[in-house]
């Protein structure tokens, strides 16, 4: 039988974590292994790339890796620098993300390793590194396919949409979801009636856009990172909220959510509360989603 799995790595958005009131959950920023029959795609190398790393190369069978990454705020790329498979000779490490051209990601990748930031250089890497132009389209890892789109975030960001055994997956590390509708609404007073009524028409087009982005996804992964409370004071800031999120993976006939890139400033009883409220919500709506909050070494079966 062929092997398929979705392994959760790192699930904290902005920095890691890893504090005792936070181990249920776990610490590590972002980080998602895709594995079919030992082909490997991995979104993001935040933290919890590093014990990834070790793990491959303990079972040392498949030495091609496809890294793509959302974008490159630190938490997303700060695991790359302790990621062992790099300084080894015989592996492969495929990059992938938002850029104009491969100089410029090799630019952005490299320059945390650079002094004063860092001891050892992106030149000690012994491994065959290669940076796959950002202007293609379409990827692969084997037999997974993989395709993106820009999300709401700060800078270019990526939402990823991936084919693995029998399973669509979205991966929406960092996405600010009710971008639009959040801001037109604050300024709503300044407005005058032909304005309000341009961006009410623009903001239904962005809903529409975000629904298709993951309509009938199998798994949605999505930044859940904002309670309603924290929204009100970091709206703009590229992070949705999870009220918005529940809200939208219903609306798009989503099989299962999973709460991704948790708050460090939330704790386990914290997000234990945001998972409830998120059942509550999806009670009263009478829909069928099924959501999870996104853990540390949790692995689903994509068979
Ligand atoms: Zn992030
Ligand atoms: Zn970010």
């Amino acid at each position: 039988m062929i092997k398929s799995y979705l392994r959760f790595w790192g699930v904290r958005g902005s920095y890691a974590s890893p504090f005792l009131t936070h181990l249920k959950v776990g610490g590590n920023t972002s980080c998602v292994e895709i594995n079919v029959d030992d082909h490997v795609l991995i979104c993001d190398a935040g933290t919890g790339i590093i014990p990834f790393g070790d793990k491959i190369i303990a079972e040392g069978i498949n030495k091609n890796l496809l890294i793509v990454f959302t974008h490159y705020h630190w938490d997303h790329i700060c695991g790359l620098p302790f990621f062992k498979p790099a300084f080894i000779p015989d592996w492969n490490i495929n990059f992938f993300g938002p850029g104009e051209s491969i100089r410029e990601m090799k630019q952005t990748l490299n320059s945390q390793m650079q002094t004063p930031y860092f001891p050892v250089g992106a030149e000690n890497w012994m491994a065959n590194i290669d940076y796959i132009n950002p202007r293609t389209t379409e990827l692969s890892s084997g037999p997974i396919k993989i395709t993106y789109y820009n999300v709401h975030h700060p800078g270019i960001t990526y939402g990823y949409k991936i084919k693995a055994g029998s399973k669509t997956i979205i991966y929406v590390s960092d996405n600010e979801c009710q971008f639009l509708d959040k801001s037109i609404k604050q300024k709503m007073i300044e407005f005058s009636e032909e304005e309000q009524q341009m961006f009410k028409t623009m903001n239904q087009e962005e809903y529409k856009h975000e629904l298709k982005a993951i309509q009938d996804a199998d798994i949605l992964i999505h930044d859940a990172q904002y309670t309603p409370e924290d929204y009100e004071k970091k709206r703009g800031w590229g992070h949705s909220c999870y009220v918005d999120v529940v809200n939208y993976a219903i609306d798009a006939r989503v099989k299962e959510l999973y709460l991704y890139h948790h708050d460090p400033c939330n704790d386990d009883d914290a997000i234990d509360k945001i998972y409830e409220n998120c059942q509550t919500i999806i009670q009263q709506r009478g829909a069928l989603l099924k959501c999870h909050v996104a853990r540390e070494g949790l692995e689903i079966n994509l068979a």
